[in-house]
């Protein structure tokens, strides 16, 4: 193992030293969302005790420390993914949201009858569900980048999906259920070579376990939420190009994001990226999630990388060593943070539950990821995901809940 901080990282997760069903809690559900370090949990009491206030609203000095958060914040999140222009750092809620906003904001507009889109087999339903909606109402065509067997992206088939009238390729940077690393870089290339197609890339599982860089990746659109990167719910980011953000309209429409509003004239809107953050915003979450970059950050994003592929590996190894009978998905594709797998035939739940009797939290069933199960003719998957706080003793205790399991259901 590298040298990596481990036991104090442990001691800023509160949550972490609590016990489940009389274990040691194993928190493995990270995919599904992460636990907050104290340095998040404590500033939300601390601007609700100290700095409440609504932001971009009044010329009070509470309301400006708000305003003032909310524009710091920015400028962390432009320098964590690699843009010099914070406007291109929108707040939203998350991943759902932002993908069904570019589906509302700029597909409809920029995407038309004899158009199409392209996207793969592996996604989360936020990412498939918004451009279904979408080629129906505008009737453009949907294609799906086909899987191989051990559920990677069969990129032989790429060139053939794209063509002129591709306007869109929406993409996960990790799958949410193999933890397979899609080769962004490479898929980039093929769809800019034949196409003047956009970019969207789906970071909800990419954002806490690699360094993305907007510039280098080229993608038009990235999108995270901060519960995944330890943050609270209901703030995530959307990150677009300048030139791009600035052909899109509103999509949600109300207060703090016009300039003019008439009873019989069009309306007029404030600049990026204020035209797309109506409503008042969420000013503690957006300094938890500050807090949050600021957290990796003091660890450092390529440490965590390193630290957790050694342990996944770690892992990984570990099970197909013992004798469990375990069919593990996409586990030799080039993967990050999380296992995929079935135990015998048995049900997911049914193994999910039983782990929770051994103090080790698990995600089960479909994952939102339906036509992926299909892909494996399987109706769900249990599945076991890290972050940077997961421990050797985590994913020991997970492996010895699975032999104790073995052992029940024989
Ligand atoms: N995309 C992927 C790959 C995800 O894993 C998730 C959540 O699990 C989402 C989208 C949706 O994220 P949210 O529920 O935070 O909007």
């Amino acid at each position: 193992m590298i040298l990596y901080p481990i036991k104090k990282i442990r001691l800023d997760f509160p949550i972490l030293s609590t016990l489940m069903n009389s274990y040691p809690l194993a928190y493995l559900d990270n995919a599904a969302t992460t636990q907050k370090p104290n340095i998040v949990i404590d500033s939300q009491s601390y601007y609700y005790k100290n700095e409440c206030s609504a932001a971009h609203r009044s010329v009070h000095s509470l309301s400006s420390i708000s305003t003032n958060h909310i524009e710091t914040v920015r400028t962390y999140i432009a320098k964590f993914i690699n843009t010099s222009i914070p406007e291109e750092i929108i707040f939203v809620k998350g991943v759902t949201d932002a993908i069904n906003f570019i589906a509302n904001s700029w597909g409809r507009n920029f995407i038309n009858y004899g158009d199409n889109i392209l996207i793969s087999a592996m996604e989360h339903h936020a990412n498939i569900l918004p451009w279904q909606n979408l080629a129906k109402e505008k009737k453009i065509e949907l294609n799906y980048i086909p899987l191989l067997p051990d559920g990677s992206l069969n990129l032989s088939k790429l060139s053939e999906l794209i063509n002129r009238r591709t306007k869109l390729l929406s993409i996960s940077h990790i799958s949410n259920v193999l933890g397979i690393i899609n080769p962004l870089t490479e898929i980039i290339d093929i769809v800019r070579t034949k196409s003047n197609a956009r970019i969207l890339i789906d970071g909800a599982q990419g954002i806490a376990h690699q360094k993305v860089d907007v510039q280098k990746l080229d993608c038009d659109f990235y999108v995270f939420s901060g519960h995944k990167i330890y943050a609270t719910y209901g703030v995530g980011i959307m990150y677009g190009k300048y030139e791009l953000l600035n052909t899109m309209d509103p999509w949600v429409v109300g207060g703090g994001i016009v300039k003019n509003v008439s009873l019989t004239q069009e309306p007029t809107f404030v600049d990026i990226p204020w035209k797309f953050e109506p409503g008042s915003p969420d000013v503690s979450g957006i300094v938890a999630l500050g807090n949050a970059v600021k957290y990796i950050n003091t660890i450092g994003i390529k440490n965590i990388y390193n630290y957790e592929n050694q342990l996944i590996s770690y892992a990984i190894n570990t099970l197909k060593q013992q004798n469990l009978h375990l069919t593990l998905y996409g586990s030799d594709c080039n993967k990050s943070s999380i296992i995929a797998f079935n135990l015998k035939s048995y049900d997911s739940y049914d193994v999910g539950m039983l782990l929770n009797q051994y103090g080790v939290a698990i995600r089960t069933g479909h994952h939102c990821a339906i036509p992926l199960m299909n892909h494996f003719q399987v109706p769900g998957m249990c599945r076991a995901s890290i972050a940077m706080y997961t421990n050797k003793d985590d994913i020991d205790q997970f492996i010895h809940g699975l032999n104790q399991i073995k052992h029940l259901f024989h």
